[in-house]
């Protein structure tokens, strides 16, 4: 069977999805550079980008205008890293000018996300980007191959003819799907039954619902089998997390980095020492506040460039995700920088009454002590109260640091807000949505700029 699926694979990988084909021996070509390399490649790439984002859309013309850059300048590779970035402002306030001429109805497809003051933000995904490729590239990594049996534990489905290409492409290749929407016991039931029968090699989904279902799963101990790899996104990845989901697969779990805005940005190796940032698609900068890139292996604030959106270009698009680089060499010997584990994602701020505004700098006090704290959720009600649930490990000084790190928290707060601590065995799922701060309160708007 496994040959069979692999020929049949390969075959309509080439009539179904020739550019992704094409586009995975490229990535594996770019694997071959040494790094000095790759760094030029990327460095090409990005101010080619610049470049074809100038020419094709009037939003970046007169942006870098207005900040003294002429279209020579751009030819200048040095040029890059003095451009102004990209806000999510800019995306909101600009969406039509942004978009150059070869968005149309085959080419470009909206991708919402929930911004990150609660407004949603779209921006148009460039389809001709080979994605699937770069999703073939990690699992290689993973030591999966494309035509392997997964499983999915997400919240979205894919539905008519989209979910029909699919399986027409997969084919007798299967994908079988949990739907976190759904968490009860006859769907956990059916996911067994499948999983047991179909035998996924390989499992990707958000870190949280993955924990949450692998966890459920564990505890039936009805899995007979066990995948090659478990792969997560939108981070923050805990180390004593992994463990616990690497115990319930039976299986390494892989980290990567992913967003609604651009894809794939960078995935672990088999080392797990670090996400490699896919350097010859994107360019991944990391900055401190006042826009200089950080030193060394100090925290800073994710940029980006897409080298694929020809729609919508994405040039130093300030993401606003957080890591750090990691220094030195990965053992496995691949010409990519490598990032720390990536925090922020797909998180609410903490808002209060007076307007202040409290982002993913919170993580700070939960984060870097998986000794203590196994996993968090940050739960703000419509009254502005806030509910911290600590799920702690063994340790006999976890339920002290976590009281000492939710009082952080509360003198932060202030007189604004009551900050409560929750001692739990399992962190609740909000809305299907596994995300480390939600909230519902109703952001105040802060006063007028002075000007
Ligand atoms: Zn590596």
């Amino acid at each position: 069977m496994s040959v069979l699926k692999k020929v049949s694979f390969a075959t309509k990988s080439r009539v179904l999805a020739p550019q992704s084909f094409i586009a995975l021996n490229r990535l594996r070509a770019s694997e071959q550079l040494s790094p000095a390399k790759l760094a030029q490649l990327r460095d090409q790439r990005s101010s080619e980008m610049a470049r074809f984002a100038y020419d094709n859309s009037s939003f970046y013309r007169d942006f870098y205008a207005d900040h003294g850059f002429s279209r020579a300048d751009l030819d200048d590779p040095e040029c890059f890293y003095s451009l102004p970035f990209l806000t999510k402002d800019h995306v909101r306030e600009h969406f039509a000018e942004i978009k150059t001429g070869q968005a149309n109805s085959r080419t470009a497809r909206p991708s919402v996300s929930s911004g990150s003051t609660g407004h949603p933000l779209t921006v148009l995904s460039d389809v001709r980007a080979p994605v699937r490729a770069y999703e073939w590239r990690a699992m290689e990594w993973w030591g999966v191959e494309p035509w392997q049996n997964g499983a999915t534990i997400d919240r979205t489905h894919r539905h008519g003819l989209r979910q029909a290409q699919q399986q027409l492409l997969y084919w007798p290749t299967k994908r079988i799907i949990f739907d976190t929407l759904k968490l009860d016991d006859d769907a956990l039931e059916r996911f067994v039954q499948e999983w047991n029968q179909v035998k996924p090699q390989y499992v990707v989904g958000f870190i949280g619902g993955v924990a949450t279902v692998g966890k459920l799963l564990a505890e039936r101990s009805k899995m007979a089998h066990s995948p090659t790899a478990v792969a997560v996104t939108a981070g923050p990845l805990f180390e004593g997390q992994r463990q616990e989901m690497q115990l319930a697969f039976g299986a390494p779990v892989y980290n990567h980095y992913r967003s609604t805005e651009s894809n794939w940005l960078a995935a672990e190796c088999r080392e797990q020492s670090g996400l490699h940032c896919f350097d010859d698609i994107k360019n991944l900068e990391i900055i401190n506040a006042d826009g200089s890139p950080t030193e060394g292996s100090s925290k800073g604030e994710t940029v980006f460039t897409d080298f694929a959106n020809r729609v919508f270009p994405l040039v130093r698009y300030r993401i606003g995700d957080r890591t750090a680089r990691i220094e030195g060499d990965c053992a496995c010997g691949r010409p990519f920088r490598r990032v720390a584990t990536i925090e922020g994602r797909i998180v609410d701020n903490l808002v209060f009454p007076s307007g202040r505004v409290l982002t993913g700098d919170i993580f700070d006090y939960f984060e870097g002590s998986a000794a203590y704290i196994q996993q968090y959720a940050v739960y703000q009600r419509s009254d502005y109260g806030v509910e911290v649930s600590l799920r702690l490990t063994d340790h006999p000084d976890a339920l002290p640091v976590a009281e000492e790190r939710v009082g952080r928290l509360r003198a932060r707060v202030g007189a604004e807000a009551p900050v409560s601590l929750k001692i739990v065995d399992q962190i609740d799922v909000v809305r299907g949505k596994f995300r480390p701060i939600v909230s519902d309160a109703q952001a105040v708007p802060p006063p007028p700029a002075q000007s």
